[in-house]
């Protein structure tokens, strides 16, 4: 069986994700980084992506050439999932976009939906789920239970840290995702944090520690 956790190891994406850990990082400089290591993922996470083959003119003549099917779907996981979004649409411009909102109670880190709002026809779109940090799992189990609800059946999902925890219980409930990170964590502390982890990934993107 093909494995369904795919470690990102470009250097390119681990000189990005070093920045993202560094807590000295100004906002700025992570928002760029964000934005770096999404596309580096992203382009990872698609290369199997489907496509068709067609025939382009060069100024010489003839030529083979493939194209990704329009059939690409990125669902952001509110709010962090949306610091991911801009790379990943700057790579699949034509890519539809479904938004799922979760909150995770502070205490208890349970996630529970207040928004969710979906692309019709998934059951043969090509779904990238973009959530920075699978930390419980929690949020990503309830995430991709929408989507698999809604009919999807090819998905994917796309963080930059992950916790053996969250991997775990991701492979439990959806064991056919497929999980592209570019490293999984010791674990999780009191607080549900990801240990080194990189701190709270929307609150360093959008300023609201
Ligand atoms: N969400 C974050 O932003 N950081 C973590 O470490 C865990 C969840």
């Amino acid at each position: 069986m093909t494995p369904v956790l795919h470690i990102v190891q470009h250097p390119l994406v681990h000189d990005a994700l070093a920045t993202l850990r560094d807590a000295s990082t100004s906002r700025e400089l992570f928002r760029r980084m964000a934005f770096r290591i999404s596309l580096l993922l992203a382009a990872d996470a698609t290369v199997d992506a489907p496509w068709h083959q067609i025939t382009i003119q060069t100024p010489l003549g003839p030529a083979d050439g493939q194209r990704l099917t329009d059939d690409v779907v990125v669902v952001p996981v509110l709010r962090a999932g949306l610091g991911m979004l801009e790379a990943v649409l700057a790579l699949i411009p034509t890519a539809r976009v479904g938004h799922i909102g979760l909150q995770r109670d502070e205490l208890t880190a349970v996630a529970s939906q207040y928004y969710s709002k979906l692309p019709a026809s998934l059951d043969s779109s090509f779904v990238l789920m973009i959530d920075p940090m699978l930390a419980t799992g929690g949020s990503a189990v309830v995430a991709l239970d929408l989507l698999r609800r809604a009919g999807a059946r090819n998905i994917r999902v796309i963080c930059i840290v992950a916790a053996p925890e969250g991997i775990a219980l991701v492979e439990r409930h959806h064991p056919d995702v497929h999980i592209y990170t570019p490293v999984v964590d010791q674990g999780l502390n009191a607080h549900k944090f990801i240990v080194p982890g990189l701190g709270d990934f929307g609150d360093r993107l959008y300023g609201t520690v």
